[in-house]
């Protein structure tokens, strides 16, 4: 078996921002189920990748309902601490309307590149599922990897094509929480193509299954 300090499950903006910031003294794995990292973060915003808010951190913590939950997080890295790691690498961003921050290339491969360019010396483990994970004195995964401490980063549960299939949900043997939609599409019976673009606030839909 092979042992390492902290095995990080998902290989996409959160386990790799995970294996980014975790310290470069540890001996870190990032496990993989695809071929390749950031599948969903390639189709982000359209393929331009709306990478964050460039509001001040008091104002965007606004939008939020569980403000305390997320201020410590918000504060620790920051939206502007997150544009330079980018920048840092010669990539300069745009703000579209609602402070909504893009790369100026518009594409989001520029940013999983320069993400990719961070991990270099972290070990990558691709088309590599994890099933199984046990709780002894360590963690053992797939009764293959020993590790100290493990980060579970699999995503949601929507556009499974990429990846992402919730295996996280289960991964510890118990769902954390009942899982409820946060942004979905609607497929209508009418084609409504010629009033696309067409932005409404505060709308309650009412509808019947
Ligand atoms: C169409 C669309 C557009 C979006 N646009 C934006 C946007 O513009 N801006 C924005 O901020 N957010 C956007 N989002 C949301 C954003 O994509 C997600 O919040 C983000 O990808 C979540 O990152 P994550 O690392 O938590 O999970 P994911 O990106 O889902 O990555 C999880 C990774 O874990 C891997 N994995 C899963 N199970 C296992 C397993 N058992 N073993 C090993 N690996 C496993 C998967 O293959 C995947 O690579 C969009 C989402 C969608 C679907």
């Amino acid at each position: 078996m092979e042992e390492f300090d902290i095995a990080i499950i998902g290989g996409g903006p959160a386990g790799i921002m995970a294996a980014i910031a975790a310290s470069a003294d540890l001996n870190i794995v990032l496990l993989e189920k695809n071929s390749s990292l950031g599948s969903k973060l390639l189709i982000t915003g359209g393929g331009r990748c709306n990478i964050t808010n460039e509001k001040p951190i008091k104002k965007l913590l606004n939008s939020f309902h569980d403000k305390n939950f997320l201020k410590h997080s918000f504060y620790t890295f920051t939206n502007e601490m997150l544009l330079d790691l980018f920048r840092n690498r010669g990539l300069d961003f745009i703000v579209e309307d609602n402070n909504r921050v893009f790369p100026e290339t518009e594409k989001s491969q520029d940013i999983l590149a320069i993400l990719k360019y961070y991990l270099k010396d972290i070990t990558i483990k691709y088309n590599y599922e994890v099933s199984d994970i046990k709780k002894e004195d360590n963690f053992i995964i797939n009764n293959d990897i020993i590790a100290e401490k493990v980060i579970i980063a699999t995503g949601g549960a929507t556009f499974p094509k990429t990846g992402s299939t919730g295996d996280g949900y289960y991964l510890t043997g118990n769902p954390i929480t009942d899982i409820k939609y946060g942004l979905v599409p609607l497929i209508t019976k009418k084609d409504l193509s010629d009033i696309a673009g067409i932005t409404l606030y505060d709308v309650v839909i009412k509808y019947k299954t």
